[in-house]
């Protein structure tokens, strides 16, 4: 049995000034062919987990392309057309294969295409014809639609946030991949499409938690393959753009609805629990300042580079310094000119710079500083959060700069911190430190909480922003809850 692997990943804050270009992939991932496998195999992520599976069942591999840029704004047409190009040219080059397994995330937007999957999906079906099985995994932030529905066999999802199921998901996708090859099942899906948008909310606490129980019992029904619970990824001004919940079943239609439609109204009955309380940097500060065990993490989720912000916000940073803070820690600033100024400068010298607040004006002023220039570094390690372990990060050359009792990273690319290997890559153990700030909404959350004495979620002005109703939706299907009442029930 020959089974085609590949993705396209993308996450697209559509409120982002930054285009994601062809380059933001070559940055990150566009690997072709036997690369694929290479760079995937033993890593703890989609692709990981469907080759892991594919070689447990001893099934020929037939590797097309992979890539994936960090989230930004929108992707532009001449950048997606040459990664579907490749992708369909790989597939026809392949020459007959039993099945098609590709790792998707499911918010991405194309300039001219609003559902860049849906489009993706359909033009992989229509190469393959109907009868060759197409499953694909995308993550928890999908905003699912139905086109995507119709043109795959099989769509699973992340069922935790932070997504430490990725591999299991790839894992799972190739299974059923193989089964319904072999003709030993056949997936039907349901889509249940909420009016609500719901802010970035772990599945480690309530309410989500609670989703998650309610989709498990769903899922010990015999013939239930898969009840999802996506949360959508509300940052982007979409018509389709909103929580859902899809359920996949072995050719049980009917089991398919009832379960999607319980679990859907489930949510909408906890609706209000998903609105957080909300600390400006100041607040969160002051509150870390009164814990006495350590280290206390401040998290900036309105800057979450995952979610596709600048990197460069500087509200949290200024408000550490504005409070003359003693054994802290910020992992991490993206301004490549600071870093090129520190290593001109190089290793114990001094420098006064401006740091951050570049990218655009919503993210705060950049910020002068007279800094100690600690270290230099690559900007590269191997992650070791149980989301994505294994996997090679690459920050570009990156500097740990000291304000007085302040230690800051400052990298030349911008990304979430997930684990604390950034801040290990700078000779900095975090254990010993009072407050470690850090740019991540919930995937930090897989590595830190069993450090933290306290994670505390500070909000500012943002393209992450807990606070919805600052976005200026243009697109998005109306009425929709929270900016709007609905009558849903
Ligand atoms: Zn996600």
């Amino acid at each position: 049995m020959r089974i085609a692997i590949g993705g396209v990943v993308h996450e697209t804050n559509t409120f982002s000034n930054v285009k994601t270009t062809l380059a933001s992939f070559t940055t990150w991932e566009w690997e072709q062919g036997a690369r694929v496998v290479e760079r995937h195999r033993g890593v703890s992520n989609y692709l990981g987990g469907m080759i892991a599976r594919a070689e447990e069942l001893q099934i020929e591999l037939v590797p097309l392309c992979s890539a994936l840029a960090n989230p930004a704004g929108i992707i532009e047409s001449s950048a997606y057309e040459t990664l579907k190009s490749q992708l369909l040219l790989s597939l026809s080059e392949a020459g007959p294969v039993d099945a098609v397994c590709l790792s998707l995330h499911g918010a991405g937007v194309v300039e001219g295409i609003d559902d860049m999957e849906g489009h993706l999906l359909g033009s992989v079906r229509s190469r393959i014809g109907q009868g060759v099985p197409l499953v694909a995994t995308l993550d928890l932030h999908a905003n699912v639609t139905e086109a995507m529905v119709a043109a795959a066999d099989a769509l699973l999802g992340n069922h935790l946030y932070p997504h430490t199921d990725s591999y299991d998901k790839g894992w799972e996708a190739m299974d059923l991949a193989v089964q319904m090859a072999e003709g030993r099942i056949r997936p039907v899906m349901h889509l249940q499409k909420l009016p609500l948008l719901i802010p970035p909310s772990t599945t480690n606490l309530s309410p989500a938690h609670e989703v998650n129980e309610r989709c498990a019992k769903w899922e010990s029904e015999r013939r239930m393959l898969d009840c999802v619970f996506f949360h959508g990824f509300p940052y982007t001004d979409t018509p389709d753009v909103g929580v859902s919940v899809l359920t996949v079943t072995d050719d049980d239609k009917d089991l398919a609805v009832r379960a999607a439609e319980d679990t859907a109204r489930y949510i909408w009955h906890m609706r209000e629990q998903f609105k957080q309380p909300l600390l400006t940097p100041e607040e969160g500060i002051q509150e870390a300042l009164a814990e006495s065990n350590f280290p206390v993490i401040i998290n900036e989720t309105s800057d979450n580079p995952g979610g596709g912000t600048p990197g460069d916000a500087t509200h949290l940073l200024q408000a550490m310094l504005d409070a003359n803070l003693d054994k802290a820690c910020f992992a991490f600033i993206c301004d490549p000119e600071v870093v090129e100024s520190a290593i001109a400068a190089g290793v114990g010298s001094t420098i006064e710079v401006k740091l951050g607040g570049k990218t655009d004006s919503l993210h705060g002023e950049p910020v002068t500083i007279k800094a100690y220039v600690k270290c230099i570094t690559d900007g590269k390690f191997v992650a070791t959060s149980p989301m994505g372990r294994g996997a090679v990060l690459d920050h570009g050359r990156s500097v740990r700069l000291q304000a007085g009792g302040l230690d800051i990273i400052v990298s030349s690319v911008k990304g979430q911190v997930k684990d604390e290997q950034i801040f290990v890559l700078h000779g900095i153990d975090i254990t010993r430190y009072r407050l470690v700030a850090l740019k991540s909404s919930q995937h930090f959350r897989a590595a830190f909480e069993p450090l933290a004495a306290r994670i505390i979620t500070v909000d500012s002005p943002g393209l992450t922003t807990l606070q919805l109703h600052h976005l200026n939706y243009q697109r998005i299907t109306r009425p929709i809850y929270p900016l709007d009442e609905v009558d849903y029930d």
